[in-house]
């Protein structure tokens, strides 16, 4: 579905460089997070030093590889990029911070997956900036020191409770982003369509905002699926009826729900009645990960006020039925 094709959408993946944006002023939105950094990254140029560690938190999509980018961009600096899961061994960590030279960015992303065992050599690397190991050799363990050149770690997650207190202490800086409204949305819309030259109306522009899930990356991959049905139309620009048409067409409701974000609703009022449920039942019920949930369907049903979270479990709120019922009415959507 719409929302967990991120990592198969090649056709993403390859636009995904030319429309990020690369500076500090491009980037639409989270305005308290832009005006901090900017001031961090003044100080560390002024003072010739790296940056302090940086970690983002904050639901999927909503631009934190994109901030990583421009830390190292507008620092001027080397960006070596790697992620929790992609940290299996010690040494895969190890070579990568081997590799690091002075004022390098290191980005991790996803950076709670790194093995418990293994994060604990980011501690002295944060900290001190050395790395001490033992190594197996021939000839016995051998207890290995490296000096780490100062840089700059930026993490990235969408679990801030799931890291670990010795790895969240050691960030000097920490920003949590939040869900975009909709006229940021909109902004960034109608300026990804200007970079991947799409005409577009204001309209059909602030319709995708409205159904983006206050989620840039939701936004550009709506803009990119209403092209094509624009272009089978034989449309040359993209006004708000045909946007209209396609999101109907794409099972993304007026408040930009998809089909699972129905089906989560639909299970907590049919088959609990408005009980509260946790999160494990939902999702077996759905044939789901609980981690899926998690982490990209219920933060924005929080946000919308259409869920609650209660000591036994999540469970619909009088809005979340009040938008259940009107949208079973339309009967547009499955
Ligand atoms: P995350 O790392 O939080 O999952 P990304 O940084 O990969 O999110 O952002 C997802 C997409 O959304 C990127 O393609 C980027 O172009 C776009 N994007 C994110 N934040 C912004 C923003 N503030 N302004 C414009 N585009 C953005």
């Amino acid at each position: 579905d719409l929302l967990n094709s991120e990592i198969t959408d090649l056709e993403e993946e390859q636009s995904n460089d030319s429309i990020r944006p690369q500076t500090l002023a491009s980037y639409v939105g989270q305005s308290k997070v832009k005006a901090e950094l900017e001031v961090y990254i003044k100080a560390a140029q002024m003072r010739e030093e790296a940056m302090d560690h940086v970690l983002f938190y904050g639901p999927p999509g909503l631009g934190k590889t994109t901030l990583a980018n421009i830390i190292a961009n507008e620092l001027h600096a080397n960006l070596k990029t790697t992620s929790g899961p992609a940290i299996e061994k010690a040494g895969d960590l190890v070579s990568i911070i081997s590799s690091l030279e002075p004022g390098d960015v290191l980005f991790i992303d996803e950076i709670h997956r790194i093995p418990r065992s293994i994060e604990e050599i980011l501690y002295s690397v944060m900290e001190d900036y050395y790395l001490d190991i033992n190594l197996n050799g021939q000839e016995g363990t051998r207890m290995v020191h490296l000096d780490v050149p100062p840089f700059t770690l930026v993490g990235a997650t969408t679990r801030a409770g799931m890291l670990t207190a010795p790895l969240r202490d050691r960030f000097g800086i920490t920003e949590r982003l939040n869900f975009y409204n909709s006229s940021e949305l909109e902004q960034i819309v109608i300026r990804s369509a200007g970079i991947l030259d799409y005409q577009i109306t204001e309209e059909g522009a602030k319709e995708i905002a409205l159904r983006s899930r206050g989620t840039p990356r939701i936004a550009n991959r709506l803009l990119r699926r209403i092209r094509d049905f624009a272009q089978v139309e034989n449309k040359s620009e993209i006004d708000q009826k045909i946007a209209r048409q396609a999101l109907d067409q794409l099972q993304v409701d007026s408040k930009g729900l998809d089909q699972l974000d129905r089906k989560i609703l639909d299970l907590m009022y049919d088959l609990y009645q408005g009980r509260a449920v946790g999160i494990r039942t939902i999702a077996a019920n759905l044939g789901e990960k609980g981690e899926t949930i998690e982490e990209i369907y219920e933060p924005y049903l929080l946000q919308l006020g259409f869920i609650a979270r209660t000591p036994s479990g999540r469970m619909i709120t009088p809005m979340g039925i009040e938008h259940l019922k009107k949208v079973r009415k339309e009967e547009k959507f499955e």
